[in-house]
């Protein structure tokens, strides 16, 4: 099993759930840049203390520490399979990944997006009460979602990747939903 899959689709959608199923399912590796991140802050790093007060504001952190977390993550993946969740989150991101990418010769086989509308999202959202999870920071992380991520919709379509994936409902019905279109190719 070697997919290498980027999970795409606004906060709330239901990214991290429906990853961390798939990679169990599957055996391949989740990497979630704010798992990662969260991880820092947590540990009390320099990165951490750097990243804490943009997360909690709903912003982005700076490509530079995303990227130099990702790269080093998958510099160590030895040629199996990942889902990228949570990351890339712009243009720069994924120009960035795929030039990572072309140099490891690991290239995306599939983008999933997990589509949901606002209200459904800031209820699920408002449900989890992470500490960034209120509602001004929501719509803030919504915001931010539209202008900066949402483009890379475009950019996976126009490189035949993008898998569309309707994200309401339970858990189970969109990990089927997952499944259906990614299942042949798993
Ligand atoms: P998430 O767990 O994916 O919702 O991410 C939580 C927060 O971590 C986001 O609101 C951002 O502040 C930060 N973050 C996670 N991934 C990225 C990324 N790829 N680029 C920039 N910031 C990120």
């Amino acid at each position: 099993m070697k997919s290498r899959l980027v999970f795409l689709g606004p906060p709330g959608a239901g990214k991290g759930t429906q990853a961390d199923l798939l990679c169990a399912n599957n055996k391949i590796a989740h990497l979630s840049t704010g798992d990662m991140l969260r991880a820092e802050v947590e540990a009390g790093s320099v990165l951490g203390k750097e990243a804490e007060l943009v997360m909690n504001r709903g912003d982005l952190v700076s490509d530079e520490l995303v990227l130099s977390i990702v790269e080093k993550t998958l510099n160590n993946q030895n040629n199996g399979g990942w889902l990228l969740d949570g990351f890339p989150r712009n243009v720069v991101q994924a120009k960035a990944l795929e030039l990572l990418l072309t140099k490891l010769q690991q290239p995306i086989d599939a983008a999933i997006l997990l589509e949901l509308d606002d209200e459904d999202l800031i209820a699920r959202l408002l449900a989890r009460g992470r500490s960034d999870d209120t509602e001004t920071v929501i719509r803030k992380r919504l915001v931010v979602y539209r202008e900066k991520t949402e483009p890379l919709v475009e950019f996976y379509k126009q490189q035949g990747l993008l898998s569309k994936i309707q994200a309401s409902g339970t858990v189970e019905d969109i990990s089927l939903r997952i499944f259906q279109k990614l299942g042949p190719s798993l």
